[in-house]
């Protein structure tokens, strides 16, 4: 009897692989960095042979600290940082070149050429994608690509040549080549997907001049891929489950209905909403994107970021040096009552959604003589729930849902004040899960379904446990005069950098 499922968690700057037993807990991990390349200012690449290295000895390392064999798990699922793209050769299975990481702005020239060449493709790429047109994405990435590395477009025409994100990577050297996949989560990042007929899209592909010829075949989320080859863990093990680790976030957290919606709490924000069978286009300039596809149906959601939550308290402590480290920000914010009247909005690098205003800049307002360190330590803080709270609003605006719940992980959600502070403005609840690794989480959950090491989602949701619940507690008064604070501070923060 299998007694795991083993997560492969392909991070933006670490490989790690986790497993979990059927109640969800974790069994074991391991984590390796692996390098990041900065070849010019603005790009980001990867090492895709140095991923898959690190990734296979961390998924060893992982089964050999508990004695676990290949016998002992039912299946491998895999949930990777999103966009990423590489080229690789069919035949050999050698990447072309280093990796371009989602973060890479080097087609940011060549976007902006398109849409004024093509100004109708903006609405093409939204309409079908559900994306907004921007380097981002991995489309534009390949066609970099295709244009730089020499003698890679020809082979790519006659089939020589294969595109994955990390997850169709990955599959590709566990099956030794065999099978060349993604999942409809991936998929539908790449700027070549169409979201509602859920297939590779030749007018995309036209528009972005790239052969259809090296995309993969695109399958469900969670669902039997391949077989891992014996070499590596001794037996050939199922690899069943891929997504995205936004999308696998939102499984992990058992957000199954639509209207359910999760916030993770990093370096910046990234707010999920289900959406359900609807993929609802949104007039708030969010990303609709597909969630997962399961039991033959697609799940929607639509997406939202904040790009400065904890890198707020970083500034905090390393720029302002107020702390000494993220967590010692409860402390110090709840030694005052109040922020005594004082905003902190951290648009360091512009605000995204609702506002989308790129020459925004941070402000800290509402200073009288009596406002202190603390206060603007606890008003740093309130940030991250007030922008959090603008995003899903316009999630709330886009689809008629009203927000009761919010489900919530990562770094600054172990914060308490926070989230009780997050609850209050929001007017809904927050739960925090028991277990926080819910991106492997989610990805192990679609790939146990897939050879029923769980039976459903049904079962899933009994074992998902919530470790801390926050209810709101704040009066309507006070939250609408808080609110009003917050529009106001916002307000003067744009258009600072024009
Ligand atoms: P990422 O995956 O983006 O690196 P993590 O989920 O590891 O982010 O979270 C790290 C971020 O959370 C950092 O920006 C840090 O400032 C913030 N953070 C960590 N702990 C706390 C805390 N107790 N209170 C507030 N912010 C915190």
């Amino acid at each position: 009897m299998s007694r795991f499922v083993m997560s492969i968690d392909a991070g933006t700057t670490s490989s790690r692989s986790i497993l979990f037993d059927k109640s969800g807990n974790v069994c074991s991990v391991a984590q390796k960095e692996f390098t990041q390349f900065f070849p010019e200012p603005g790009w980001v690449e990867h090492d895709a042979s140095e991923i898959w290295q690190t990734q296979l000895s961390v998924c060893r390392e992982a089964m050999e600290k508990i004695g676990a064999s290949a016998d002992d798990i039912a299946a491998i699922g895999i949930t990777n940082q999103r966009e990423t793209t590489i080229l690789w050769d069919r035949e050999t299975g050698q990447p072309v070149s280093h990796a371009i990481v989602w973060q890479c702005r080097r087609t940011a020239d060549f976007t902006e050429r398109l849409k004024k060449e093509n100004p109708r493709a903006v609405d093409i790429f939204k309409e079908k994608t559900g994306l907004i047109l921007d380097p981002y994405f991995s489309g534009t990435k390949i066609r970099w690509l295709l244009d730089h590395i020499p003698g890679i477009r020809e082979r790519a025409e006659k089939g020589e040549i294969c595109f994955g994100t990390v997850d169709s990577w990955l599959i590709y050297k566990l099956t030794k080549g065999k099978v060349h996949v993604t999942d409809y989560s991936n998929a539908s990042r790449t700027l070549l997907f169409n979201i509602h007929t859920l297939k590779w899209d030749e007018e995309l592909a036209e528009i972005l001049d790239i052969p259809m010829e090296i995309l993969p075949e695109v399958k469900p989320s969670s669902s039997i891929y391949g077989y891992s080859d014996p070499e590596f863990f001794g037996k050939e093990i199922a690899i069943a489950g891929a997504a995205g680790d936004q999308q696998a976030a939102l499984f992990g957290q058992a957000c199954f209905e639509a209207g359910d919606c999760k916030n993770t709490y990093g370096t910046g924000c990234f707010l999920l909403m289900n959406t359900g069978e609807e993929a609802v286009s949104s007039k708030n300039g969010l990303l609709t994107t597909v969630a997962w596809g399961l039991d033959n149906k697609v799940n929607y959601a639509l997406e939202g970021s904040v790009y400065v939550a904890g890198a707020a308290i970083q500034w905090l402590r390393d720029e302002m040096r107020l702390i000494d480290s993220a967590a010692d920000s409860e402390y110090f914010a709840t030694r005052v009552k109040d922020t005594n009247g004082c905003y902190v909005v951290p648009a360091f690098t512009g605000l995204g959604a609702p506002y989308w205003d790129p020459y925004a800049r941070g402000m800290i307002t509402g200073l009288t003589r009596g406002v202190n360190k603390y206060h603007v330590i606890r008003a740093t803080l309130e940030s991250l729930a007030f922008q959090t709270y603008d995003v899903l609003k316009a999630m709330e605006a886009d689809t008629g849902n009203t927000i009761l719940a919010l489900k919530v992980d990562g770094g600054a959600s172990k914060n308490n004040f926070l989230m009780q502070f997050q609850a209050d403005i929001l007017n809904a609840t927050v739960y925090r899960p028991k277990c926080v690794e819910t991106t492997a989480l989610g990805a192990g959950f679609l790939a146990g379904l897939a050879v029923s090491f769980w039976r459903d989602k049904e079962e899933i949701k009994d074992i998902f446990e919530i470790e801390k619940k926050f209810s709101p507690e704040m009066s309507y008064n006070k939250r609408e005069s808080e609110l009003n604070g917050w529009k106001q501070a916002v307000k003067s923060s744009f258009n600072w950098a024009r």
